[in-house]
This record gives structure tokens, C-alpha cells and sequence, in this order.
């Protein structure tokens, strides 16, 4: 069956064959061999090319054994973006993500379309990088299961819309400070209510506006996904720590 398929990852195996993860529009993620893929001048050219969107087309020969990729042409392959040293970081934290947290051959359609998304935003020079993230990341966290929600201190129901709080990224858990005190500190984020607010209601999937970030506060929202995802990703490297401007 061909398929659309997301490239995240690409290994060259040997001298002549690639191993290549992709995220499926159909099947979600998948890993395949491609035989002869990897020497110059080989049929598949820069299908498999990493943030790359392409045709492919392959199968499990056997139940249980690896997916053959036996052909691949490119739908999108992203250039203006792999041009740019910022946005192709930018787009490279999505690649983290879905690598890290898509469950294998699960169908995951409306995320697939959302990386899509991103990327094309990403591709655009008007757009704000840092507020594409966001977009991208707290909606893909809630088709996951993770979404981030605001509201009360669970334990005592006292709601300040502004004040200082903890989220607990293992449970979706806020604590006001004096409720935390004497709690398991594990996977905790010190945040503001506020940031919660903004995550909310951009992550609503549904949200055909754009949800917007107001500038000032793009750096302090990416610095909290960047704390969650630090919880969620093995070896998450924070935005934080790369010389990358947050616009
Ligand atoms: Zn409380």
C-alpha cells in the first residue's frame, strides 16, 4: 500500500541499505529496511532525507519481520526550511517528539496532519518559530494523552489566576505552594497559572484561530514545555541551552 509517510530518521545500514523510521499518515509510526537506498545515484534519491514528506510504498513480507520499503518519491521535501540553521532546529525538537513518544503502527491521523502543519509553518518566513512550537507541541501533547490543563490546587481548590504554582507533569496535577509542601517532588515544574492559561487554550485542537502567544511571554511558555518535555523525553535537550533566539 503506498502511503504518506513523514521521514524522522534515516541509518545507513551497511554499505548500500538504510534503516528508516517514518511517521505514516495510515499506520503511524514504522520503521523499514530500504534495500539500496543509501549509495549515490540510487533510485530513491532524497525520499528518505530526515523532515522529509514522501510517497512510500512497501510491506511486511512476513508477519513480525522488518517493513521492506521497495519505493519512495518526494511530495515535500521542506527545502526552505532545511535552509534556514533556526527553523530547522526548530523543527527538529517535533522530530524528538515523535520519535520519543508515538506509540509503533498506531494510526495517529490528526497529529500526522499537525507535523505536517508545522512544518509548513515553520517554512514560512512570516511566522513565529517559537509560537509554532508551542502550537505544535501542546496540541500534540493533548492527542497523546498529556495535554496540559489550568484550574484549581487539587488538594485545597483555591484557584489564582496568576500566582505561582507546581504542575506535575507525571499526572497533570497542580499544587498551590502552601499544598506542596511535604509532596513527592518528583517531576515537578514551578510555573505561573498564568502560562497554564495560554498552554490551554492554545492547545485546544479544535482552535481554529491561532491561539497566538503574546511575544513577551514566549520565552517563559517554551521554557515550561521545555521543563515537560525534559520529564517526558529521555535526553531532552532544552531549548534553552541552544544559541537559538526565541521569536
Ligand atoms: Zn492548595
Amino acid at each position: 500500500m503506498e502511503q504518506e509517510a513523514l521521514i524522522l530518521r534515516s541509518v545507513r545500514y551497511a554499505e548500500h541499505d538504510r534503516v528508516v523510521t517514518f511517521f505514516s499518515a495510515q499506520e503511524g509510526l514504522l520503521t523499514g529496511f530500504a534495500r539500496g537506498s543509501a549509495g549515490l545515484g540510487n533510485r530513491f534519491g532524497a525520499s528518505f532525507e530526515p523532515l522529509t514528506l514522501s510517497h512510500v510504498l512497501g510491506r511486511h513480507h512476513v508477519e513480525g519481520t522488518l517493513f521492506r520499503l521497495h519505493k519512495a518519491s518526494i511530495i515535500n521535501a521542506f527545502s526552505s526550511l532545511k535552509s534556514d540553521l533556526d527553523r530547522f532546529y526548530w523543527a527538529g525538537f517535533a522530530v524528538r517528539v515523535l520519535l520519543a513518544l508515538l506509540p509503533p503502527a498506531h494510526p495517529e491521523p490528526s497529529l500526522f496532519s499537525l507535523s505536517i502543519r508545522y512544518l509548513n509553518d515553520l517554512s514560512s518566513p512570516e511566522c513565529s518559530p517559537a509560537g509554532a512550537w508551542i502550537r505544535f507541541a501542546s496540541r500534540a501533547l493533548g492527542i497523546l494523552g498529556y495535554g496540559i490543563h489550568s484550574g484549581a490546587c487539587s488538594s485545597c481548590h483555591q484557584q489564582d489566576r496568576t500566582g505561582p504554582i507546581i504542575y506535575q507533569v507525571s499526572d497533570g496535577r497542580i499544587l498551590c505552594p502552601f499544598c506542596s509542601q511535604g509532596e513527592e517532588k518528583q517531576s515537578w515544574v514551578k510555573t505561573d497559572a498564568e502560562i497554564l492559561f495560554l498552554l490551554e487554550r492554545v492547545g485546544e485542537v479544535d482552535n481554529q484561530g491561532d491561539g497566538e502567544i503574546p511575544g513577551e511571554r514566549l520565552g517563559p511558555v517554551a521554557g515550561f514545555l521545555d521543563q515537560v518535555f525534559s520529564c517526558r523525553v529521555p535526553g531532552w535537550k532544552e531549548i534553552s541551552s541552544l544559541p537559538l533566539p526565541i521569536r
